[in-house]
Formats: C-alpha cells, structure tokens, sequence
C-alpha cells in the first residue's frame, strides 16, 4: 500500500484545465500517485466548448507509452478521448506490447461536458474490439454505456443489464455510472464477474461538472495503483469526485472544473 502508485493517463489536452489530461494530472497528484501521460489530441476549449480538436499523431501516441513503459513503468493505465480508430489502435498495440498484468481502466469518453462530440464513430467500435477486451474496469456514462451496447440505459435494472453485456464483450468489470440519469440519488452501478455493487450518493446541483468522469476514473486508476481491491477503488474514487464537485471553484461562464484541493 506504500509504493508509489504509478499512473499512466493516455487522453486529450484540455486548455481550460478542467477535463482531459488536466483532470487525469491533477486527480492521481492529489490522491498521492505518480502521473504520466500519453497525450491523444489537444483540444481547444474553456467552461463554455469545444473550439478546436487536433489529434496527435498515432504514431507519437504509441512512441509516448512506449516510453514511458519501458522505462518508469505503470501500475495502472488510464485511457479517456481516443478520437479516431487509428488512436485506438496504436494505444491497443502498445498496451499489447506491455502485456495483461497492468490494470487497465477504461473510461469511453464520446462527447463533452459541453455537449461537444470529442470522438468519430469508428472510434466506439474500435474500443469495443481492441480496447474492451483489455479493460479492468470500464466507467461508462449511461448514454456511453447505451452506445457500446445497444441496449436502453435508463434506470438502475437497465444499468446492471449493460454492465452484464460489457462484460460478456469481454471487460473484468463495468461501472455504469448513473449522473446523467435523473431522480435526487445517483445510482453508479459496478457490475463484477461475481457481483453488483450499487453506490448511491446525493445529486448536487451544480454546473461545475466539467471532468468528473476523468476525475473519477483516474482516481479508480490511482487506488488500483495504490494496490486497493477493486471495489474500494471505486468507491473511494465516488467518494473523491463528491468532494471535489461540492468544492469546486466556480471558474468560467460555463460547466466549470472541480476542485483538486488547489
Ligand atoms: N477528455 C477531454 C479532452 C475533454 O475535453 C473532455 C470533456 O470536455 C472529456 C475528456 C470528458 O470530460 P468528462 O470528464 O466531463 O466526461
């Protein structure tokens, strides 16, 4: 529990510090890990959108794993926007090269806070075939868990439904999380090979929402970096992003970022 928690984020940039990468950095410092990162498009954007989308080339994307594995090395790796399918098969053939024992946890980041896509549809089927198979965990939202599966995500059964049918594709565990479902308790609904676990906390009412699903799934990252189980990273992660929204700083005109403990 005392090693230093190595954590490799493989994600966009966000400029307006508050998803992305940013989010991916700030996260693992603040719960006490090592961040590394494997940058996969610089977007342009503040509180309010997306502006601009640049994707970084794949092949520099695979060069940046590959360089940071075969030297520091990982005790988990983290992968958000993976823009194109080509993005998502370099990052899949660099993993592959590192081999199964580094968790992977996998958040299929689609479209951003703001409401803005950040990936091509090509990219979901990729991650489905290359990356699913590979993944620890997946942390879908409930529109991306609609997406991967097919099926209606609609309450908390619906949840478990596509959280069984993600691992049938082949993912250790599927957190479906519920905030963008409605009703005063968010239900994320982690669904293992054995169990379901529900955790339900109090919905705030706030705009400053801008990265929490990086928050959260970085933070899963850093307890399973950490050596936690994988239930306790999860609910710890939970536990995290309710701090950090109920504190956020209130920056920008828009879906602002939360706070880090800055
Ligand atoms: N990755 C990047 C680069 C983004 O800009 C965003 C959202 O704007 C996301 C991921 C996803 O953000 P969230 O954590 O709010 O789902």
């Amino acid at each position: 529990m005392d090693r230093l928690a190595r954590v490799l984020a493989i994600a966009g940039s966000d400029s307006g510090g508050g998803a992305g990468i940013q989010a991916d950095i700030k996260a693992i410092t603040a719960l006490g890990g090592y961040a590394m990162t494997a940058v996969t498009a610089i977007t342009v954007q503040n509180t309010r959108g997306v502006t601009g989308i640049h994707p970084v080339p794949e092949g520099v994307i695979g060069a940046q794993v590959r360089a940071v594995l075969s030297d520091i090395g990982a005790d988990a790796v983290k992968t958000g926007m993976l823009g194109t399918a080509a993005t998502v098969e370099a990052v899949a053939d660099a993993l592959a090269e590192a081999g199964p024992d580094i968790p992977l946890i996998l958040d299929p980041v689609m479209i951003a806070t703001s409401g803005d896509r950040l990936v091509a549809d090509d990219s979901v089927k990729a991650i489905r075939t290359r990356l699913l198979p590979r993944a620890a965990i997946i942390t879908p939202n409930a529109p991306e868990a609609a997406t991967l599966t097919g099926l209606t995500v609609t309450n908390c059964d619906e949840q478990v439904e596509a959280g069984r049918a993600l691992l049938d594709a082949g993912a250790g565990a599927a957190l479906i999380k519920g905030g963008h479902l409605s009703g005063p308790t968010v239900r994320d609904v982690l669904v293992t090979g054995k169990e379901v676990f529900v955790f339900e906390s109090k919905r705030l009412d706030t705009t400053s929402t801008h990265g929490t699903g990086c928050t959260l799934a970085s933070a899963i990252a850093t307890g399973l970096a950490k050596g936690l189980a994988l239930q306790d990273a999860v609910e710890t992660a939970g536990q995290y992003l309710h701090e950090a929204i109920l504190h956020a700083p209130g920056l920008g005109s828009g879906h602002g970022p939360v706070d880090h403990g800055w």
